[in-house]
């Protein structure tokens, strides 16, 4: 029954009534959530349009999986779940690529999906859109719940917000079927069933022994060794973290979305000899960081066999899951950092047997490790430099000739946020740009996903207000290239630089049909912003690309500039090449008339 029929019918009885769609706006607003990504359709547009007109902001996106993304960035930059919204079925299957994303990335957000009625989709008789979503939706979420009862919206809304936020943040899935959408109740009794989550993710503190376990073995390294993951940039506990890192001198490594949790140029920051800090630190502090592949699993010969870790994680299940973890600190970054910096002092932390005999011997053991450190930075520096002034003049353009233009534009706009996705173009970029603000750096994450690009950019600009730079590949870039028209539909101040090489790692594949090769890429991405009324550069060596960007930055308002990039310039998948499968190489496998199949070689 809808509300008008309820009304028509129901003269004798003027009790004011609500609705399903009304109660799960009014929990949300009562959340105090002020934007919603998603994309309409049935049985969500009402929604939608309500959400709007009660003042929350509704950005409406061209696909969901890019509306999904957008709400865990969302989550990523506030530490409140960002919201998406889908319609049933292949909507909400399309929007569950971002919830695993999130998930994995450790980003709290929640997709709210529309669904059929249960009583055909759970007989499977067939109904529009039929599916089990909250079967499908479980094991690619932190949690899935559905609400099946008008009065239990209040309760599902807090559920998932607290589930999202709260320990390891992640994202949960809450299924609402249309007939629970449109369910009537009396307004005084749904008012009374929505409440609002308090403190959403309360501190969590490990014990005393913990700390003192982590500080013994730290105050006893000569080679110490920070190392700051995202998990450290979305605890918002800047200031602990950089008093503790500077108190104690420790040389420290930045995960590519920590760059500007510290200044890329802080003389502590070991990221220019990040190989050498990683083989040699006997004591390492992960903080928010995973020992995963990103991290070579900790294994040698990357790192030192004999390296200790102590591991600061708010998920006590990642201690141990790949190495053994000496001294875990179960808790959140900014109560742990605080509970170590109460024991730190300059240049030294304080065990609990104090350091007096070996103190002279460790602090010139230090100092040797960090004069170790500068001076293998100092190589890799002036290398990198070398390499950046040849690509600055190669024509046609390098990756490096566009990404150094693109650096020194961002130097001159630390408020800049920016968003990095593709193959080469992530690897290098991540190198070449520096950061200086903490959370102004999104990129592919734990996945090494592509297809981030637009829907992080456009919540990174919704949420902040500040300017965004899209750095993309134009393999990275498709996936998500049609969001442009969203940019540009709602003003945003977004600028999606493209770097084209005409193809997915390299545009110059040799192809052995008369089809293009497989890797083979073709576009003016430039035309296409225009098509939506933004503005669109073509840039061609790496002054234009730097005066583009600078042009578009002062305008503030939507635009693309496509970087028109050598071909031949690219890396067969960036720096992880080593991943593709070793088996039989595919210039040598058979043609279509199957006459190579004796000259088949072992590929390497
Ligand atoms: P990176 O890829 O940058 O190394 P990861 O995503 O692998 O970072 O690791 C982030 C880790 O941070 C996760 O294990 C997650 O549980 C943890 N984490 C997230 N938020 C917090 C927080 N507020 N406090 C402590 N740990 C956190």
């Amino acid at each position: 029954m809808t509300m008008s029929e309820v009304s028509a019918k129901g003269a004798e009885e003027p009790a004011e009534l609500t609705d399903g769609i009304h109660l799960v706006v009014d929990a949300l607003k009562l959340n105090d959530v002020e934007t919603i990504y998603g994309v309409v359709g049935i049985p969500i547009t009402d929604m939608a349009r309500l959400a709007q007109a009660s003042g929350i902001r509704f950005v409406g996106f061209r696909h969901e999986s890019d509306a999904g993304h957008a709400a865990a960035a969302a989550g990523f930059l506030t530490k409140k779940p960002g919201i998406c919204l889908t319609v049933s079925a292949p909507g909400f299957l399309n929007g569950l690529v971002a919830l695993a994303n999130a998930t994995t990335n450790c980003f709290p957000m929640v997709q709210i999906s529309g669904s059929s009625e249960r009583h055909i989709v759970d007989l499977q008789r067939g109904d529009y859109e039929e599916m089990d979503q909250l079967a499908a939706a479980r094991p690619f979420a932190k949690a899935a719940y559905r609400v099946s009862r008008a009065e239990d919206i209040g309760r599902g809304i807090a559920r998932a917000i607290r589930t999202a936020a709260s320990g390891r943040p992640g994202g949960v899935y809450l299924d609402i079927p249309a007939a629970v959408l449109g369910e009537v109740m009396d307004s005084a009794a749904g008012a009374a069933s929505l409440w609002k989550v308090v403190d959403a993710a309360p501190r969590q503190l490990p014990g005393p022994a913990a700390v003192d376990r982590a500080i013994d073995l730290l105050a006893g390294a000569k080679r110490p060794l920070v190392v700051l993951g995202k998990g450290a940039a979305y605890a918002q506990a800047d200031e602990w973290i950089r008093e503790f890192i500077e108190t104690t001198g420790i040389p420290y490594l930045p995960m590519s979305m920590a760059k500007g949790v510290l200044p890329d140029d802080h003389p502590q920051s070991a990221a220019t000899a990040r190989s050498l800090a990683l083989k040699r630190a006997d004591v390492v502090l992960l903080v928010g960081a995973r020992l995963n592949w990103l991290l070579s699993h900790g294994d040698a010969p990357t790192w030192s066999p004999d390296a200790k870790f102590i591991q600061v994680d708010v998920a006590a299940q990642e201690m141990d899951s790949n190495q053994p973890i000496a001294a875990p600190l179960v808790g959140d970054v900014g109560s742990v950092m605080e509970l170590l910096l109460e024991r730190s002092k300059p240049g030294m932390i304080t065990a609990r047997n104090g350091l007096t005999a070996d103190a002279d011997e460790l602090v010139t053991a230090r100092n040797e490790w960090r004069e170790e450190l500068k001076a293998r930075s100092g190589k890799n520096v002036a290398k990198m430099a070398g390499r950046l002034e040849a690509a600055a003049t190669a024509h046609p353009m390098k990756f490096l000739g566009a990404l150094g233009a693109i650096r020194d534009v961002v130097a001159e706009h630390p408020e800049v946020r920016l968003v990095n996705e593709g193959a080469n173009t992530l690897d290098l970029g991540r190198n070449t740009i520096g950061m200086s603000v903490p959370r102004h750096r999104l990129d592919s994450g734990t996945w090494g996903v592509m297809g981030i690009g637009m829907g992080y950019a456009i919540a990174a600009a919704v949420e902040t207000g500040d300017p965004v730079v899209a750095v993309e590949g134009d393999s990275a870039f498709g996936f998500s290239g049609m969001e442009v028209e969203t940019i540009c539909r709602y003003k945003l101040p977004v600028i999606t630089v493209v770097l084209n090489n005409s193809g997915v790692y390299r545009g110059d594949d040799a192809s052995t049909t008369s089809d293009p090769a497989p890797t083979y890429l073709s576009a003016r991405h430039d035309r296409l912003i225009e098509a939506f009324g933004g503005t669109g550069y073509r840039a061609t060596t790496p002054a234009e690309v730097a005066d583009a960007l600078r042009a578009a930055l002062a305008a503030g308002t939507p635009a693309l500039i496509d970087c028109v990039i050598d071909p031949s310039d690219g890396t067969e998948s960036g720096n992880i090449g080593h991943l593709n499968p070793k088996g039989l190489s595919a210039t040598s496998a058979p043609t279509p008339a199957g006459t190579a199949a004796t000259s088949r070689k072992k590929g390497n």
